[in-house]
């Protein structure tokens, strides 16, 4: 008969390169999970050693072997799960970020149209555990698709999305509309976390821009903005450090158009700042028109990123997102897909590659930018979305996080310094769909063969 001490063995992963992103590489590595947390990480002998010396060294060991490359499960920071079944839209070419939304917008208002949100939204998430991925930052704008993370046991924040309100009517019903939602959402998604996304200072008025951060820092939630995307979004780059010194911050604008169609030539991130919105519970997605005051605004409120560079192509957002500089400045930074609506796929390495590639384009030339990509698609999306701390941290593999892995299937050269830094870039430019297995608060999710 087993004894109880088997019911829950001590699970070693062993790999080729473990990176743990808190801590340095560690060729021939491995990573203990006792139940759903990491107990050790170190060299394979010494994580066997503590093992048997250990508080644990009465449970049986399980050693699963990978022969390539583990590190911390990949964070998604910004999609839209429930638009998985929109590809269609994301496949075709446009002229301006207008065409693409009322490309978007003719299949989205269709009431004609069959759109099984909570299917395509599980879809959705199914294939980002596939991709190695274990937390997303996910929008809804449908509640049947809130449950998407948690139907895949996922880490992260599902975002309820406010968008198309106007003052008047905002002031008269929105707060309790946005109340009873989110309740609603609280028992669709149980165990993932709600936050709220005030969609973009364009499809809002002012009204609800200064209410929603505020219910939702009183609620204890998170926020997530569409911001900087579009080039109807671009500002002068004159520095605001003074609060007197710019004649359009002591005015009330109804809305950011407004202001804009009165001559004022703000950008989106500066007028959503003078709303008292930003603040290190929140991050953007895009950040493309993010010019140097921008930047310094984001970091000084403590904003990170989320860069969605294959998208920007898509949607025609007519320039690209300036990474080098967010790099060089020392910008938060995090990397997401957005959705199958204006994205190829949801595997977050095809937006690491195009990242790499824009980098040096634009003239980063640090030897760090492989290592500063793997931090971004793991800590930097953890940190984005306040889940780098505590007792659920993830992006990181360290003693007492939570045990969230992906294993790449990239050849791992550890002969010389040269050929470690050739793994790396080969990971950041080349591993998209090299993903073979998941685990996830140390359950396995996905195994393709792996171990
Ligand atoms: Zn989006």
């Amino acid at each position: 008969m087993a004894s109880m001490h088997d019911l829950n063995p001590v699970v070693v992963y062993s790999a080729s390169l473990v990176l743990p992103v808190t801590a340095p590489a560690l060729p021939h590595g491995a990573v203990a999970v006792y139940l759903n947390r990491v107990v050790h990480v170190g060299t394979r002998e010494w994580v066997l050693k503590a093992l048997s010396e250990g508080p644990l060294r009465s449970k049986r060991v399980v050693e699963r072997h990978w022969d390539g490359i583990l590190l911390p499960g990949l964070v998604n920071a910004h999609t839209h799960l429930q638009y998985t079944g929109m590809a269609s839209v994301g496949q075709q070419e446009y002229g301006s970020f207008q065409e693409w939304s009322d490309a978007f917008d003719v299949i989205y208002d269709d009431d004609a149209l069959d759109k099984p949100w909570k299917d395509w939204a599980y879809d959705g998430a199914r294939q980002l555990v596939e991709y190695g991925t274990t937390a997303a930052a996910d929008i809804t704008t449908d509640l049947e698709a809130a449950g998407a993370l948690f139907s895949q046991r996922m880490h992260g924040i599902t975002y309820l999305e406010v968008m198309g309100w106007e003052n008047d009517n905002w002031n008269a019903s929105g707060p309790e509309w946005l109340r009873d939602l989110v309740e609603q959402a609280s028992q669709e998604g149980e165990a993932a976390d709600i936050g709220i996304s005030p969609h973009a200072p364009y499809s809002l008025e002012s009204a609800p821009f200064l209410d929603l951060p505020d219910i939702a820092r009183s609620m204890g939630m998170r926020l997530h903005i569409h911001l900087g995307e579009t080039p109807s979004e671009s500002g002068d780059a004159e520095d605001l450090y003074s609060p007197v010194s710019r004649s359009w911050r002591s005015h009330h604008w109804d809305s950011y158009p407004q202001l804009k169609s009165s001559g004022v030539h703000v950008s989106a991130i500066q007028f959503v700042d003078q709303l008292g919105s930003l603040g290190p519970d929140i991050h953007i997605a895009h950040g493309v028109y993010a010019d140097a005051e921008d930047r310094r605004i984001l970091r000084q409120r403590g904003v990170g990123v989320a860069l969605c560079p294959r998208s920007n192509r898509i949607t025609c957002t007519q320039k690209d997102a300036p990474v080098a500089d967010y790099l060089r400045e020392g910008n938060l930074v995090s990397v997401g897909t957005d959705s199958l609506s204006s994205s190829p796929s949801l595997d977050v390495l095809d937006d690491v590659s195009m990242l790499y590639d824009l980098a040096r384009e634009q003239g980063y030339e640090g030897a760090d930018l492989s290592h500063r990509l793997i931090r971004m698609m793991t800590l930097g999306g953890a940190e984005v979305m306040g889940l780098n701390i505590g007792p659920k941290r993830i992006g990181q593999i360290n003693a007492g996080a939570l045990a969230d892995f992906a294993f790449l299937d990239i050849p791992v050269d550890l002969s010389s310094d040269e050929a470690y830094e050739d793994t790396l870039e080969r990971l950041v430019r080349e591993g998209s769909g090299t993903n073979r297995a998941t685990v996830i608060s140390g359950r396995v999710a996905h195994n393709n063969d792996a171990f």
